[in-house]
């Protein structure tokens, strides 16, 4: 008889899950539930390209490909429930639907600062295509904007607002910017660049309240400082969507805990993408990680799964960033390295850190240089030695392997 699988979540990983399913030769029916009112759609682009032109958001397929994979989908629908004693969900609705197998791409959502003003008119968050939609109606009509966070979403934000005139101040609280993913080095590049720009940045403050009457007005600071403000944006990280595990009593830490096969604490269950914490073989440790290559890869290991081909999720992370002219791309993710070569003279400013263990490459961090970066995801991968000599001056990274 055939199978059903439901999936929750309609983002990256949900439909990555659904359509490598297919690929992996599951016949039976595929039914995708989302609480969003729109077919997934690329999320990255909310913080960059779409906050400056009017355009529509990019779905990731066309509507017709749902015909074509034949997957049935629910949109502003949210489950709720999950009784996994007789294997069914229960929607927003009241409606209850069986499944043989089920997917959790739940993702995440943005944190919210709880103090005093933090809901007034003109205080925004950017998780979804709602919310960009709303911020960037709201930037027709203001000069002045703060930044609560300076995390990859709260500068890329400043980066396209202060290219539209409109003056940013970021207050962050940690010594430096970007401090859970990049180092020193690339923190304070990254505070020049946006000196250079004119973003004002402040480190080491934290919000004591955000003051006005029923619209924002200005952000007042723990150590007395003050800033005016027409609209305050609050980037202050990500909580992964938990609570519908919960309610099946999968087992959660920081994130729904999953195995290298997607597998929850339920058999019948896989979760992937940002709301899963799971173990690492690059870090030989379990993490959580919000990036769009981890969703998809992720999906696809939840999807062979499923289908019962067994291929363990080891794909190498990495992620994308852009500001101003620079496009930033890090492969790899370490705790500890012994060495960094810089390799400079790329066109357009560009240059790669590369973090080194003995000579083996474990982690590149590369702004505007392409080139170096799909060379270095590969090297990492084949944990390959390098001759650090010839690292800086060879122009072609991957002709620096060493000869056995
Ligand atoms: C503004 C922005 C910019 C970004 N830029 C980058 C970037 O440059 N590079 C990069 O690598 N990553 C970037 N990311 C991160 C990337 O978008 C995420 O890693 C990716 O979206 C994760 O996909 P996901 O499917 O796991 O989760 P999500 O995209 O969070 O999707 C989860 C979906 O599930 C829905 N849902 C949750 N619970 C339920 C429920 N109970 N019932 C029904 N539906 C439910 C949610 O509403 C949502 O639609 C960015 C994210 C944002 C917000």
């Amino acid at each position: 008889m055939s199978q059903k699988c439901i999936i929750v979540g309609m983002s990256h990983a949900g439909i990555h899950l659904a359509t490598s399913l297919r690929q992996y030769g599951w016949q039976g029916e595929i039914l995708m539930i989302g609480n969003e009112d729109i077919l997934p759609y690329h999320r990255p682009p909310l913080s960059k390209t779409f906050l400056k032109k009017q355009s529509d958001t990019t779905l990731i397929y066309p509507e017709s490909n749902f015909e074509k994979y034949q997957i049935q989908f629910r949109l502003s629908t949210s489950v709720d429930f999950i009784q996994i004693h007789n294997k069914s969900i229960e929607l927003d609705s009241g409606e209850v639907i069986n499944y043989d197998k089920l997917a959790l791409c739940t993702g995440g959502r943005a944190r919210k600062l709880n103090i005093r003003g933090s809901k007034l008119e003109g205080v925004h968050y950017l998780r979804d295509i709602r919310d960009a939609q709303k911020l960037r109606e709201h930037l027709k009509y203001v000069k002045k904007v703060v930044i609560i966070g300076a995390g990859f979403i709260g500068l890329e934000i400043a980066a396209v607002l202060v290219e539209q005139g409109i003056e940013v101040t970021v207050v962050e609280a940690n010594s430096r910017i970007l401090s859970r993913n990049l180092d020193e080095a690339m923190s304070n590049y990254f505070m020049q660049l946006h000196a250079e720009h004119g973003v004002e940045i402040k480190t080491n403050i934290g919000i004591r309240e955000i003051q006005g009457q029923h619209h924002v007005e200005s952000v007042l600071c723990d150590d007395g400082s003050k800033f005016d403000a027409d609209a305050v944006i609050i980037g202050i990280g990500v909580i992964p969507n938990v609570e519908l595990a919960l309610t099946a009593e999968l087992e959660i830490e920081n994130g729904i805990v999953v195995d290298k096969f997607a597998c929850t604490s339920n058999i019948d269950i896989v979760a992937a993408g940002d709301c899963t914490f799971f173990p690492s073989n690059h870090l030989q440790r379990s993490v959580r990680l919000e990036c769009l290559a981890n969703a998809v890869d992720q999906a696809k290991t939840a999807a062979a799964t499923l289908s019962g081909n067994s291929i363990p999720h080891s794909a190498l992370p990495w992620f994308w960033s852009e500001q101003y002219d620079k496009r930033l791309q890090v492969a790899g993710v370490i705790d500890h390295y012994e060495q960094v070569i810089i390799r400079q003279s790329f066109a357009n400013g560009g240059f790669s850190r590369l973090y080194f263990q003995g000579n083996v490459l474990k982690m590149a961090v590369c702004v505007n240089s392409a080139k170096d970066f799909i060379a270095a995801k590969q090297l990492i991968v084949q944990k390959t030695a390098l001759d650090l000599n010839v690292v800086q001056t060879q122009s072609d990274l991957k002709k620096c392997v060493l000869k056995k």
